[in-house]
Formats: C-alpha cells, sequence, structure tokens
C-alpha cells in the first residue's frame, strides 16, 4: 500500500461526466489498496469567468479580494468530486486551503507557501477516506485566503506528496505528457519519456504551462519527481520530471521550445547615461514585487541611452505608470510600451556542451524573415522577443530546424 498525490487540472474536471471519469480513476487506486490524495483545479474556464467579474468593475481589484472570489472555484469542484466519490460508496473528505492547514505569506494572488499541518488529513487517510484537497488555495497565518498564481495546483500537488513524502506526484491534465513544444502549436511535437528538472523549470519559467514553474522548483527542492499523465488515456507512462543522473545522458542537444504570449516590453528613450540608471528604474518596479525578465540596455549614443525590459503582461499598466515616473524625474526622453510581443525559448542540457544552437536559431529565424527584437541566453537555454504575429511560425521553424519530431 502506497500513498498516492495525484492533481487533476481544470479540463479534467470540466463537466460533471469528467469528475464522475476521475472518481472512477480514484477508485480505481482506492480499491488496490492505496491511500490517496487528490489535488484538483476548478472547473475548466471558471477561474477566468471569476476575474472577468471583477474585472467587469475594475481593471485593479483588490488582491484580498480577488483571492477571496477566485478560490471559490476550487471549492466547486472539491465538493463535487466528493459527491461522487460518495454515490460510489468510497469515502471522502473535501479540504480547502484553510482546512488542509495550507499556510501561506500574504502576497496575495501570488502567495508561497510556508508551511502545511497535514495532521487531519493523516488521520482521514488513517480512517479510509480519499483526501480531495483544493488546489491552488492556502490561508495566511491571521486567516485571509490567499491563491498561489495561475496554474498554482500544480504546486498545492507537489507540496502535499513532499510534506507526506509520496514516491512520486503524479498530475494528470489533457495532454499525455510533456512535449517537445506545445502540441496545440505544433502537431508534430514529441512527447519526452523522460526530462531533467533543470529542463523542466526552465521550460515552465519560460512559458509551457504545463506545469507552474513553482510545482517544480519545489519538486527539485525536494526531490519529489512528478510524473505528467493524461486523465483521459488509461495505461500511458506519461513523462517524469526526476534528476539528471536518472536521465540518458545521450540525449537531444535541445528537449524542447518554449513560448510565452503573456510579455511585454517597456523601453525608455533617451536616458542620460551615468551610473544608476538601471538601479533607478528597476528599484520601483522592483519595490511594486514586479518581476523583470530580460533587459537589455543600448550602447550609448549622445551621452544618452536607451533602455529595454521586459515584465510580464499582468505587471504592464502598473510598471508602465512606475517607469514613466521614474524617466520623469531622471530627464529620460519618452517612454514606450509594447504588448505585441511574444518570447520563444530553446531549451536543452545539451547546449552546455555543444557550441552553435543560438547561431542556427537565429539563422532559422532569419530565413524566415523573423525580426528578433531582443535576446538572452544562459547555460541552457536561448530566448528572443518577436512580434507576436510570428509565434506560431517561428516555434515550427525553430521545432523543424532542430529536428524535435525525431
Ligand atoms: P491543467 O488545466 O490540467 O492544469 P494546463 O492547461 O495548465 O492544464 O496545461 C496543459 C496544457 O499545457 C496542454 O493542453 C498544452 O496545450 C500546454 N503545453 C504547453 N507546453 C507544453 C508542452 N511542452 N508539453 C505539453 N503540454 C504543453
Ligand atoms: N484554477 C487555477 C487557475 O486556473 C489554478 C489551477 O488551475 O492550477 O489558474
Ligand atoms: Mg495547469
Amino acid at each position: 500500500m502506497t500513498l498516492l498525490v495525484q492533481k487533476y487540472g481544470g479540463s479534467s474536471v470540466a463537466t460533471i461526466e469528467r469528475i464522475q471519469n476521475v472518481a472512477r480513476r480514484i477508485q480505481k487506486y482506492h480499491n488496490e489498496g492505496h491511500q490517496m490524495v487528490v489535488v484538483l483545479s476548478a472547473m475548466s474556464g471558471e477561474t477566468d469567468r471569476l476575474i472577468g467579474l471583477a474585472n467587469a468593475i475594475t481593471k485593479r481589484p483588490n488582491p484580498r479580494e480577488m483571492d477571496a472570489l477566485v478560490s471559490t472555484g476550487e471549492q466547486v469542484s472539491i465538493s463535487l468530486l466528493c459527491i461522487a466519490l460518495e454515490a460510489m460508496g468510497i469515502k471522502a473528505k473535501s479540504y480547502n486551503g484553510d482546512q488542509a492547514r495550507i499556510i501561506t505569506d500574504h502576497a496575495h494572488t501570488k502567495a508561497r507557501i510556508k508551511n502545511i499541518d497535514t495532521t487531519d488529513m493523516e488521520d482521514d487517510l488513517a480512517a479510509g477516506y480519499v483526501v480531495v484537497v483544493a488546489g491552488f488555495q492556502g490561508v495566511t497565518e491571521d486567516g485571509s485566503v490567499t491563491t498561489l498564481g495561475r496554474g498554482g495546483s500544480d504546486t498545492t500537488a507537489v507540496a502535499l506528496a513532499a510534506r507526506l513524502n509520496a514516491s512520486e506526484c503524479q498530475i494528470f491534465t489533457d495532454v499525455d505528457g510533456v512535449y517537445t513544444t506545445d502540441p496545440r502549436i505544433e502537431p508534430k511535437a514529441r512527447k519526452l519519456d523522460k526530462i531533467a528538472f533543470e529542463e523542466m523549470l526552465e521550460l515552465s519559467s519560460l512559458g509551457s504551462k504545463v506545469l507552474q514553474i513553482r510545482s517544480v522548483e519545489l519538486a527539485a527542492k525536494n526531490r519529489v519527481p512528478i510524473r505528467v499523465l493524461s486523465s483521459l488515456i488509461d495505461n500511458n507512462e506519461g513523462t517524469l520530471i526526476t534528476t539528471e543522473k536518472d536521465i540518458d545522458m545521450e540525449a537531444a542537444i535541445i528537449s524542447g521550445v518554449a513560448t510565452s504570449k503573456n510579455e511585454a516590453k517597456i523601453t525608455v528613450l533617451g536616458v542620460p547615461d551615468q551610473p544608476g540608471i538601471a538601479f533607478n528604474i528597476l528599484e520601483q518596479i522592483s519595490n511594486a514585487n514586479i518581476e523583470v525578465d530580460m533587459i537589455v540596455q543600448n550602447i550609448s549614443q549622445d551621452g544618452t541611452t536607451d533602455f529595454t525590459f521586459t515584465v510580464n503582461e499582468i505587471d504592464f499598466d502598473k510598471a508602465l505608470e512606475i517607469t514613466e515616473a521614474s524617466a520623469n524625474e531622471m530627464g529620460a526622453r519618452k517612454v514606450l510600451g509594447d504588448k505585441d510581443i511574444v518570447k520563444v525559448s530553446l531549451v536543452g542540457l545539451g547546449m552546455r556542451s555543444h557550441a552553435g544552437v543560438a547561431s542556427l536559431m537565429f539563422k532559422a529565424l532569419a530565413d524566415e524573415k523573423i525580426n528578433i527584437k531582443m535576446i538572452s541566453t544562459s547555460e541552457i537555454k536561448v530566448s528572443v522577443v518577436i512580434e507576436s504575429k510570428y509565434h506560431e511560425l517561428a516555434v515550427r521553424t525553430l521545432h523543424e530546424a532542430f529536428k524535435l519530431a525525431e
């Protein structure tokens, strides 16, 4: 008998039929004698619907109230699953974030888990209950509901798997594993049997939404392997995300292409070229808890320079406002904002030992007349920012150029 932690995403619980399908899957493991902790997302589209309601009132709703609002989605799905399990004669109990004692910090809408007290859940498991936990939500020590950022149910599942010493964390979704790129964009994408934490971290941080980045960080830190599986196909092995040493080192140079549409770019033109400008611009941004991704500063001309950086699209309005204020103070000429961009990245551990990945990437894009606006590289990734109209073309071009379908 083992303890299984399974997470089912929004599409896997999108309808009553799908919820009953999940219940049957759980029944199978339960009948085999496994203890089951099941983490659910909200029914597909529900979180977006709730956010839309708030945005119909104001562009910047109070984050505490946003969390109170969006956390309701998962409460609906967990109770429905328990009702479905009970209807099949299986004892089940739902836990919201507070009941599961998932304690987070106060960073509303992007809170981090600090601790989980699993005592009650373990008592229920020992008494033969299937424990069904609301993903994505937690509670502060003083009782405010928080959420963990979009896609946060993955992180809830990994955190529980780590805390309960599960041998792996199974993430059930609408694809049967992690592919060389988003199969919705490139149907020729190939499923990977295994991928290293490090590569998955890059893929997630560069936009592959199959796993929330924090879930991969937590899994890597606690050495909890993650398996991504389809909730619709039976008996598939999915993709195992594990430590590098468990992976065939003969593996391909590139393991995947990631893309992110949620990017926005801000350029400050004509900043006096003096020490401290990068600090002046970015300090205010980070004080507002906004993460900056790529940064480019142009060579100085006639004593002034241009400074460009990217942020997540959701932070764009706020970042633009802050940058305009600091640009004004510094006597910069102008601030430009551009939301019409995407970031496309190549990721692979093999890049460490193979030169020429970036140049092949740039050539392949140039052959398709795709102009590169920004570039950034690290040991195992190369990213470019391009105009959003080239998004799908760029993904397919790179998938082909690096022979990822083979
Ligand atoms: P869930 O609702 O189950 O959490 P998500 O929509 O968050 O599911 O994540 C699954 C989706 O991730 C897939 O439908 C797919 O379109 C997308 N995706 C992006 N990149 C990849 C990739 N490299 N491999 C597999 N899926 C990917
Ligand atoms: N329901 C949340 C979202 O849509 C959390 C999740 O699905 O993981 O982002
Ligand atoms: Mg998800």
